[in-house]
């Protein structure tokens, strides 16, 4: 199986990278929803978190530690939110799990109410 986010991972399709390790892949939203939007990405394709197995723990641990690495990358290590649209009904429409990273370091309260991403 192979998608969009495959491309990007394998280099196909330029992103613009902000961070890359043996398991995934973080690059910012070509369309941000936020001041400061990343997606990170595993390396393999897991079409939703639907989809993770119990052999895919370490993916999934190393999705959560690269969250703080990218926010301090982009500055925002002091507040960010972390997000996963699971399925068309959760918002989902690339078939190959990641985790969006958003920030609003300008406000000076923080972001309390998010649109949809
Ligand atoms: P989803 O709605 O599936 O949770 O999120 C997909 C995200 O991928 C969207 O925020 C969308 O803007 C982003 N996206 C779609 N295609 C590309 C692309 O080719 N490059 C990058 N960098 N982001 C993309
Ligand atoms: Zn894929």
């Amino acid at each position: 199986m192979t998608c969009i986010f495959c491309d990007i991972v394998n280099k196909k399709i330029p992103s613009d990278i902000i961070f890359e390790n043996d398991a995934l892949v973080a690059f910012h939203d070509i369309r941000p929803k936020a001041p400061v939007h990343a997606l990170i990405v595993p390396k393999k394709h897991v079409a939703s978190v639907n989809e993770f197995t119990t052999e895919d723990a370490p993916i999934i641990a190393a999705l959560m530690f690269a969250a703080p690495v990218v926010a301090e990358a982009l500055g925002v290590k002091d507040g960010y939110k972390i997000a996963f649209n699971v399925g068309r009904k959760g918002g989902q429409l690339i078939d190959h799990v990641h985790m969006h990273v958003l920030a609003w370091p300008d406000s000076p309260e923080g972001k309390k109410e998010v649109a949809p991403i």
